[in-house]
């Protein structure tokens, strides 16, 4: 069954009389090259666990079925599991699970996923076409919560894809390309367009692939400290980094102001134009005078 095809996908709707839902972010995939290029860049080998976010009506989950040990594909729309149990039903790899992502415990289906058909999984790959609607909350949460995980690859709003990979200087540079850049490396895969999907979106979408890193690269006394000084320069980001953070654990002007320069920086510069390592510097210096 061609399931990227637009008539299969119409043939289910009226089949099982359900409409995809805006709310939930229902785009599916109707364009095999795609579909292909997302599971060539995920990497996926058959000693590898793939945990899938939102599979729809499966149309990436049978891709990756085809060369995965297992697939785990977590979906909220109880609507769509008997149609994913008819859709994927020649494969005896795949695991559906009917959950909100948010809210899944993924430490949890690891551990209970470490060996399967009695073969040790070697790496584990998180890969989907995600739902706009809480694109930058999956990210944040698998990286948060340190869920061991090697890669992530998945599709999203190119506006936030372009704010993941921009660099110091940039306008979308800012604390959400610091947080994932400080967790993981990452490659820009695709830009995709809005015409791949039904129903069509309104925005267009690029494909991103996010290595955890198994080392960090820059050092850090205190990641709390790290994670303040970004979200203090970028909360204000048009002011001078003196200006944003003053204030910042009880510091006065004069006392961030010694601080910035015994990092090394111009405290005239602003926030967006810091690389990591910068950032780095400052919460390193800030932290050790609250302690
Ligand atoms: N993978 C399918 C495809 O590419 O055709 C569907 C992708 S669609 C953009 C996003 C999917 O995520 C939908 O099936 C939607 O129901 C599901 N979804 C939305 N919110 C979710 C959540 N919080 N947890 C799990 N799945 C969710």
């Amino acid at each position: 069954m061609k399931l990227y095809s637009p008539t299969t996908i119409n043939e289910i709707i009226k089949k099982y009389g359900i409409r995809p839902i805006k709310s939930l972010g229902q785009n599916f995939i109707i364009d095999k090259n795609i579909i292909d290029k997302i599971i060539e860049k995920s990497m996926i080998g058959k000693e590898d666990l793939v945990i899938e976010i939102g599979p729809g009506i499966g149309v990436l989950t049978a891709a990756v079925a085809e060369k995965a040990a297992k697939v785990i594909a977590i979906e909220i729309d109880e609507n769509l599991i008997p149609i994913l149990n008819e859709t994927l039903s020649e494969y005896n790899n795949i695991e559906i699970i009917n959950n909100d992502i948010l809210k899944t415990n993924l430490e949890k289906v690891l551990e209970q996923n470490k060996e399967v058909n009695g073969q040790k999984i070697k790496r584990v790959k998180i890969l989907g076409n995600l739902p706009y609607y809480i694109t930058t909350p999956i990210i944040m949460k698998i990286m948060e919560d340190r869920v061991a995980v090697d890669s992530i690859t998945v599709m999203m709003q190119k506006e936030v894809a372009d704010r993941i990979v921009a660099e110091p200087g940039s306008k979308a540079y800012g604390a959400l390309s610091v947080a994932v850049q400080y967790y993981c490396t990452v490659t820009h895969v695709a830009n995709v367009s809005k015409e791949v999907f039904f129903p069509r979106p309104k925005v267009d979408s690029t494909v991103i692939r996010l290595d955890l890193r198994n080392e960090k690269h820059i050092q850090l006394n205190d990641e709390d400290a790290f994670f303040a000084v970004v979200k203090a320069g970028f909360g204000q980001r048009r002011k001078t980094l003196l200006n944003s953070l003053t204030g910042i654990y009880g510091l006065t002007k004069d006392e961030i102001g010694s601080i910035i320069k015994n990092a090394g920086i111009d405290p005239a510069r602003r926030a967006e134009t810091l690389q990591l390592q910068e950032f780095a510097a400052l919460a390193n210096m800030i932290r050790p005078k609250n302690n």
